[in-house]
């Protein structure tokens, strides 16, 4: 008798982080149903929970761990009959601490490992047995066909695993190990499977995907890969993350130039505006260089939206070196950006090598400033767009605005209008107005 199905077993993920994340939830979500497992979003009547965990900062393992104590209180103070599990980075982060660390805590799966989730589970309802397994090689992204998708129009699509960078602040390449490309062949599969199935829009993930098939002997790199996808008939949006700006070239602007189903919108993060910290970074790049590709990307692709990562207080800033940061912010004028206060990453290069030796206060200072600043920037150049004319994918009905509806720019801005298309009809807006982040308009 299979113990699955007999017992009805619901299964909830909670996910912290990334897209990838995201969509390893997805997958696994996926093969757990096609193994008869029930999912279920509520934590609390679930038979086994899993967490799938980032490790990016210490904050967002802090948020991990102060749920899996909740988790594993309730086993052993109440005697909560369920089963507990972890994948994502903090699986290989920490691996067998966990388990020393959470005595209730049945399950540890590695990022390599999502196509495994259901095997583990049923070993351990059947042995009762904790169960790890962390594998280095392979995929782990494979069975994409399985991956219960979230949304309706919209997939994510991982073109890869890995990172061959080592960002010194970045925790990544530990987590998620070396670089894997995914056949350009199977991704092209599973793109024209998803249009198939009605999927419009897709958004192609990787650490950096610029560098994406540089093992493969078939000359299909990033801009290859790119605009074989954006001319399947029916994927109508083709958004991509993340970039490497020492990887992101010329050929590829002109991909993004010549498809109008690519979106608009390029992420290159500049972590930093100062070359000594950029070298400490190991970044690959200066910020001439830098500037020089941004200069390129706005040359070749007329109106489109840059953002990108800052981290501020790294060790050794001094504030000199955050003067040059804020003067790049102001310079360049990004659309966006993520700003982060540098956070020591145990297993990190920069966490073994350098003293995290700027001040708190200094950090909180720097942070809240270059906030302000790319508000102001954000702001001013939204404002700006006013009375220009978008393409947009609808995305849904406005649930507070009878007979609107809201979708999505080719350059990632959501947007209300009038209408009663339906999710994934493309249509002109005209913007009349802004309200905070969230622009209105009408059908032209
Ligand atoms: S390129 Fe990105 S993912 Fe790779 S090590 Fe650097 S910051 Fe981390």
């Amino acid at each position: 008798m299979d113990i699955v199905k007999e017992k009805n077993i619901k299964v909830s993920i909670k996910t912290f982080g990334c897209q990838m994340n995201e969509y390893d939830t997805e997958l696994a979500s996926g093969l757990l149903m096609k193994q008869g497992y029930q999912m279920t979003s509520d934590e609390t009547e679930a038979d086994v929970a899993i967490l799938n965990t980032c490790s990016v900062r210490e904050h967002a393992e802090t948020r991990v761990f102060g749920r899996l104590s909740r988790l594993c209180f309730e086993k052993s103070k109440f005697g909560r009959n369920v089963v507990v599990g972890v994948m994502g980075c903090m699986s290989e982060n920490y691996k067998g601490e966990l388990f020393e660390r959470y005595p209730q805590l049945d399950f540890i799966v590695g990022t390599r490992n999502v196509k495994d989730v259901p095997r583990i589970v049923k070993q351990v309802i059947s042995d009762k047995k904790r169960v790890m397994l962390l594998e280095e090689e392979g995929l782990g992204i494979e069975f994409s066909e399985f991956t219960q998708r979230k949304h309706a129009y919209h997939a994510w699509v991982p073109i890869m695993t890995g990172c061959d960078k080592v960002c010194t602040f970045c925790i990544v390449p530990k987590t998620r190990g070396a670089e894997i490309s995914k056949p350009s062949k199977d991704v092209i599969e599973e793109v024209t499977r998803l249009r198939d199935r009605g999927y419009k829009s897709i958004t192609l993930l990787g650490q950096n995907v610029n560098s994406y098939g540089k093992e493969f002997a078939d000359g299909v790199g990033f801009p290859q890969l790119l605009e074989r996808l954006a001319q399947i008939d029916g994927i109508e949006m083709v958004s991509f993350t993340t970039s490497h700006p020492s990887d992101a070239i010329p050929e590829l602007f002109e991909v993004i130039r010549d498809n109008p189903a690519i979106t608009r919108r390029f992420h290159l993060p500049l972590q930093s505006g100062s070359d000594p910290i950029l070298k400490k970074m190991k970044r690959h790049h200066n910020m001439d260089q830098y500037l020089e590709k941004v200069e390129q990307l706005r040359s070749t692709v007329p109106g489109v939206d840059i953002t990108t990562d800052i981290i501020v207080g790294f060790p050794g800033e001094t504030e000199e070196d955050y003067q040059a940061t804020k003067e790049a912010l102001q310079k360049i004028e990004f659309d966006g950006a993520y700003i982060y206060k540098y956070s020591a990453r145990p297993g990190t290069p920069a966490a073994e090598n350098f003293e995290d030796d700027v001040a708190l206060s200094d950090k909180k200072r720097r942070n809240s400033e270059l906030l302000d600043i790319q508000d102001w920037i954000s702001q001013k150049k939204n404002q700006n767009r006013i009375g220009s004319t978008h393409k947009v994918l609808v995305e849904r009905k406005n649930s507070r605005g009878e007979g609107e509806v809201v979708g999505r720019t080719w350059i990632d801005k959501k947007i209300v209008f009038p209408g009663t298309e339906a999710v994934g009809d493309i249509c002109e807006v005209k913007i009349q107005k802004l309200v905070n982040d969230t622009f209105f308009g009408v059908k032209v």
